[in-house]
């Protein structure tokens, strides 16, 4: 499926005439590779909160409903369609078990509650600095609605986030003790600035580290 719209979505550029220095994408080694390089420096540095909890599971599908795999009713707006990580309407970000009623997005079922053990990123003690950077520091750079977002987050008060998944897609957990683990697609997406840069600079021959900052201000997810 990815081979497949990594296509569609490169032809569909090129012909309303939009080209990019690089057209990549994070399912690459170099992007693997770096992704798992912060996830490892993390976990040495012991920045990770490592905890058992029950999560969502669907028996008739053989695994776990993290992010887009449930759908619910949002606990904060009352939106009945709401994913797991987020809620579309308004914004909120939650946790899969935040959902009030949820069903597999799979088979339909309403999940059962089995334990799993996945790393912690504990945003709450970042929350000062974060503050800082984003509210004072950049509160000119950003659109009005971006930073009114940002800033709601940080007021509401942050909370400790899961950064790995039950997933056979995506980037194994890079340590001891996560068969079957992989990198939450918001932990890894986001690397992906660094790894594209890298593969361009590569390609280019040119040092990322130097050409790095006007490329990431350029870059973009699909
Ligand atoms: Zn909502």
């Amino acid at each position: 499926m990815v081979d497949r719209y990594h296509k569609i979505i490169g032809d569909s550029f090129k012909e309303f005439g939009i080209t990019f220095d690089h057209y990549g994408r994070t399912s690459s080694t170099e992007h693997h590779n770096t992704a798992s390089a912060f996830f490892t420096k993390l976990y040495n540095d012991g920045k990770f909160i490592e905890q058992v909890t029950e999560q969502l599971y669907d028996p008739e599908a053989d695994q776990f409903l993290a992010d887009r795999f449930v759908v619910g009713t949002c606990p904060k707006c009352g939106n009945t369609e709401s994913y797991g990580d987020q809620c579309e309407k308004c914004g909120t970000s939650h946790n899969a078990t935040d959902l009030i009623d949820p069903k597999s997005a799979i088979t339909g079922n309403t999940p059962e509650l089995k334990e799993t053990k996945h790393w912690f990123l504990p945003l709450d003690e970042y929350s000062d600095w974060l503050n800082e950077w984003i509210v004072e520091g950049h509160s000119k750079d950003w659109k009005a609605n971006v930073l009114g977002q940002v800033k709601s987050w940080i007021t509401d008060g942050l909370h400790p986030r899961a950064v790995t998944r039950d997933l056979d897609w995506g980037i194994p957990v890079p340590v001891e003790g996560a068969d079957g683990k992989v990198l939450y697609v918001w932990f890894d997406a986001p690397i992906g600035y660094i790894s594209a840069t890298k593969e361009w600079a590569a390609r280019e021959g040119k040092n990322w580290k130097i050409t790095g900052k006007r490329m990431i201000q350029n870059y973009c997810i699909l």
